[in-house]
């Protein structure tokens, strides 16, 4: 299996690019934030828990975030691969994800890091919540809490993954297609 994380701030544009991604190298995407989405959508026991959270910037618990994914990536048999987005957001959940691969006998391969100034993340997430009916887009104070969040438990995460020489920037500003080259270029030396 192909395994990578597609890493970044939120709005840095990880859930677009994971798109162009899992066309060109047929791999299964996987966002939590999307799955927790689901679960919102759907009234499950895990969505009101997760919305909690999530409408107020926060991260969800460790423990239910790394079981969900867990559950998750078993419902496919035989993938070519994931795209991890949204996970890992902490390092205790990296680690989680290293054991739970290590068991399928695989591993991540890259983690690909998409780099955005702060007051380019603002306002991107601000235009987002025109479209998204996302209640965590809507609110200033929430899109800050959520940055603050990012650089305060997810940043530190880069280093889990540059320890172990897999860790890749990539300059997040700029087209759509332009971006998509980037990670192509740098997931085709890994290949
Ligand atoms: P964004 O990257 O735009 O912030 P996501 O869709 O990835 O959006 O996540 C939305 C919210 O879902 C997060 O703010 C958080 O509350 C929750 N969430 C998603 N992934 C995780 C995770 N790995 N650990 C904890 N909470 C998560």
């Amino acid at each position: 299996m192909f395994n990578i994380v597609l890493f970044g701030p939120p709005g840095a544009g990880k859930g677009t690019q994971s798109q162009r991604l899992i066309e060109k190298y047929d791999l299964v995407h996987l966002s939590t934030g999307d799955v927790f989405r689901d679960n919102i959508k759907n009234q499950t026991e895990l969505g009101k828990l997760a919305k909690s959270y999530m409408d107020a910037g926060r991260l969800v618990p460790d423990e239910v975030t790394i079981d969900m994914l867990r559950s998750e990536v078993t419902k496919y048999s035989a993938p070519k691969g994931f795209i991890f987005d949204g996970f890992p957001r902490t390092n205790a959940q990296a680690k989680a994800l290293d054991v739970f691969l290590a068991s399928l006998n695989t591993e991540i391969k890259l983690m690909l890091a998409l780099e955005v100034t702060e007051d380019e993340l603002k306002m991107r997430l601000l235009n987002r919540a025109e479209v998204s009916g996302r209640p965590d887009d809507a609110n200033i104070s929430v899109i800050e809490n959520r940055i603050a969040v990012y650089n305060r438990e997810t940043a530190p995460v880069k280093a889990y993954y540059e320890d172990k020489n897999k860790y890749i920037a990539i300059d997040g500003i700029g087209s759509i297609d332009e971006i998509t080259h980037r990670l192509f270029a740098s997931i085709d030396q890994v290949i």
